[in-house]
């Protein structure tokens, strides 16, 4: 544990006194409604699907997260999952159980790390939020989901093979309704990738949460 050891900076802005400050937490690209129902951009109103998520098959039911992917959101997130500072993966979870509510489900799982990430870091950032918000949403987080090789996702851009990079299978029974965690939403066919696992796996309904969300522009 590196960071007990480090003095607190703001890993955003650099002031001193803690991993991320007010000030940065305050600026943070927080997601607002109105939301696709479905995949949780934001959008002008309330809709079922949008742009993003319309005439795809996406296996989850909702996507949420907590703020956009901007810069200061992908400089807190290398921090977290390539500086090793794990600390952050708990002010993760407090940045999302404040904004997102606890999903009814029976059980929280996350995306599981490939090996050759998870030996580099030594943690997968993933796996660290979904025990974090499990404490904070007192739901039980169970190691669902397992990594298979060559995986390739049918009918899906080359942007979103190399997101997913190989695919999922769902280790034993799933209970009936699932939340996966991921660290960060990008093009949805990782969650989506994840949900079709936990599905065949006997899970009927499963929403998907992360820390930010990549967002589309105009
Ligand atoms: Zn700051
Ligand atoms: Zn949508």
């Amino acid at each position: 544990m590196l960071d007990l050891l480090l003095p607190l900076r703001c890993v955003v802005c650099g002031r001193g006194g803690s991993q991320l400050c007010a000030l940065c937490r305050e600026e943070l690209p927080w997601i607002e409604p109105p939301l696709c129902a479905r995949c949780g951009a934001p959008t002008a109103w309330p809709v079922e699907r949008c742009r993003e998520c319309a005439g795809r098959r996406l296996a989850f039911a909702s996507a949420r997260a907590a703020v956009g992917y901007d810069a200061a959101a992908r400089t807190f997130v290398h921090a977290w999952k390539e500086r090793g500072l794990r600390r952050l993966a708990a002010a993760a979870a407090h940045l999302v159980a404040e904004r997102l509510p606890a999903p009814e489900v029976d059980a929280l799982t996350f995306v599981p790390a490939d090996r050759g990430r998870r030996l580099e870091r030594g943690h997968n950032p993933a796996e660290r939020l979904a025990l974090e918000l499990a404490t904070l949403w007192e739901l039980p987080c169970l190691p669902l989901l397992e990594r298979t090789r060559g995986g390739r996702q049918r009918g899906s851009s080359a942007a979103e093979r190399r997101t997913v990079r190989g695919s999922f299978r769902a280790r034993g029974a799933a209970p009936r309704k699932v939340a996966v965690v991921d660290d960060v939403y990008t093009t949805g066919a990782t969650a989506a990738a994840a949900a079709s696992a936990l599905r065949t796996g006997g899970a009927r309904r499963v929403e998907a949460i992360a820390f930010a969300r990549a967002l589309r522009r105009g």
